[in-house]
């Protein structure tokens, strides 16, 4: 029904104004209310000196801030690809803020990766190397990250949202007592050197921009595939700073075992070139050969939307979206999908979407470089049978 105000229980505290995710509350005054909220803000406004001096302070101390760290993740000397990725958007932050963008680099034997780092835009690297860092575990990484920037205060520090970058940045910004905001999917800088984190809010309805503007460093995760892979540039070189940590294996309380690696031969949904994707619009599992019928003439895999997934019509892992992977491929198809909010966030940025529902008003078409209005049966097996014919 229409919304209402139960007038005998609001106090007219604003709270709701304040919390309404669409800034859709207004609260309107009576002359009368409006002399009393001018005597309390002139009251307020004895306390200014206050807030100044506090203010004062607290650019001091974020002044002594600098530097845009992205921490390089690896597991036995192997890099994941996002803190590549992670350093084109860190290189980004860096240039709009006038300062340096520096590589972490632990582990045992990853000298390589600080030259690796030089490759994707770092100036400098800060290296720990030694045997108790050969394997992540939360405690030893936890000191060592704490130290470093406790000691080098950089104002941004950045990391993969991979089951390791996630672990790792809860327990580091709990540590140092600043604030972490997870699965970005946009950053930027405002005019105070404040760190704009951008991300879906809400189930995904809207879209958050959160600051850290009190504390530093400002921390964030962002997931693989979220943001642009730089360009290499072979032969670029930087300044290693190498550092130590006399942590000792005695003090830890975890010990990796054995490193059993996943089986190879699974479909990795979110480094694929080409996606073609179907929603509830297949109506059976069979129908997905269809899509894959597609996906290998143009030399891709298939993908999904929850709605699929949860019919149990294909596999999570090849779930795109929120709650599913990020992708961000050449082409992607979506067949049958409708475009809710929540799968638009894992696909939006690829390359080229093509959209095929019967429904023109379905909101895929928004994000659609080309979109198809008809039958996906009839329209898929005719896009295959093209290519065939293209091919041969
Ligand atoms: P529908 O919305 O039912 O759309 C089916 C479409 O198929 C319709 O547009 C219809 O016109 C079209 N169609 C039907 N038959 C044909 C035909 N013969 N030819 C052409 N078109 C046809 N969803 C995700 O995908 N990924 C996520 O990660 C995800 N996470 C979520 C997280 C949260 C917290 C919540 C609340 C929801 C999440 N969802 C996610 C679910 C999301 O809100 C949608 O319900 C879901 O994406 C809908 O899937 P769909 O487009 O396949 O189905």
């Amino acid at each position: 029904g229409e919304p209402r105000i139960v007038e005998d229980k609001c106090i007219g505290c604003v709270k709701c104004v304040k919390v309404c995710p669409g800034n859709a509350l207004e609260i309107f005054y009576t002359p009368e209310e409006l002399a009393v909220l001018a005597s309390l803000e002139k009251e307020a406004g004895q306390a200014d000196d206050e807030v100044d001096e506090d203010e004062r302070l607290r650019r001091e101390t974020i002044a002594a801030w600098r530097g845009v760290w992205v921490f390089v993740e690896q597991t036995e000397g192997e890099p994941a690809r996002v803190s590549w990725e992670l350093m084109g958007a860190g290189a980004e932050l860096a240039k709009s803020l006038g300062t340096e963008l520096c590589a972490l680099v632990i582990g045992e034997n990853v000298e390589h990766l600080c030259r690796e780092s030089f490759a994707y835009g770092a100036a400098r690297a800060y290296l720990v190397d030694q045997p108790v860092f050969r394997h992540y575990r939360t405690e030893a990484y936890l000191e060592v990250c704490c130290s470093l920037i406790g000691k080098y205060k950089p104002e941004i520090v950045l990391m993969g949202a991979t089951g390791m970058g996630r672990d790792l940045a809860g327990a580091v910004a709990t540590r140092v007592k600043t604030g972490l905001t997870a699965d970005c999917t946009g950053l930027d800088v405002d005019d105070r050197r404040n760190l704009r984190q951008t991300r879906p809010a809400f189930g995904g309805n809207i879209m958050a921009t959160i600051m850290c503007d009190r504390f530093r460093p400002q921390m964030a995760t962002v997931r693989p595939h979220v943001m642009q892979m730089p360009e290499r540039k072979d032969g670029a070189t930087g300044e290693i700073i190498r550092e130590t940590c006399d942590i000792r294996e005695a003090d830890i309380l975890t010990k990796v075992l054995e490193i059993i690696r996943e089986k190879k031969g699974g479909v990795d949904i979110a480094g694929a070139e080409f996606i073609v994707s179907g929603g509830r619009g297949m109506m059976a599992k069979e129908n997905f050969g269809m899509l894959q019928e597609l996906a290998d003439e143009l030399g891709g895999v298939v993908g999904a939307s929850r709605s699929a997934v949860d019919a149990g019509w294909m596999p999570h892992e090849r779930q795109v979206g929120q709650t599913g992977k990020t992708v961000r491929p050449k082409i992607y198809i979506a067949c049958g999908i409708s475009g809710a909010i929540q799968h638009l966030v894992g696909m939006q940025d690829s390359d080229m979407v093509i959209a095929i529902n019967r429904d023109k008003e379905a909101p895929i078409f928004q994000v659609a470089t080309y979109g198809i209005v008809g039958d996906l049966f009839r329209v898929v097996p005719a896009l295959t049978s093209q290519l065939r014919q293209l091919r041969q």
